[in-house]
């Protein structure tokens, strides 16, 4: 999964392109859930939260929760099998 950091500015930019849902305004900045979080696997060839973010290095792989590949493709068939 992926981790907003500090930097951010609380633009907004990512939050309604994320393919998951996993990105909401929190208690001071917007967070990204990590059980929701992909990091696009399975939507885009890149993470679209990094993408559309105007602040360079706001939006990070969480040190907390590193996943394979293929642990994010089974978050992604979870996530979708009723799609
Ligand atoms: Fe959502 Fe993709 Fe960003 Fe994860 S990497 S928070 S799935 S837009
Ligand atoms: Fe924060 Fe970047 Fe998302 Fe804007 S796009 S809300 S700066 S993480």
């Amino acid at each position: 999964a992926l981790l907003i950091t500090k930097r951010c500015i609380n633009c907004d930019m990512c939050e309604p392109e994320c393919p998951n849902q996993a990105i909401a305004m929190g208690a001071e900045i917007y967070e990204i859930n990590p059980d929701l979080c992909t990091e696009c696997i399975g939507h885009y060839d890149e993470p679209t939260c990094m993408k559309v973010c105007p602040i360079d290095n706001t939006i990070i792989h969480d040190p907390a929760h590193k996943e394979s590949n293929e642990q994010l493709w089974d978050k992604f068939v979870l996530l979708h099998h009723s799609d």
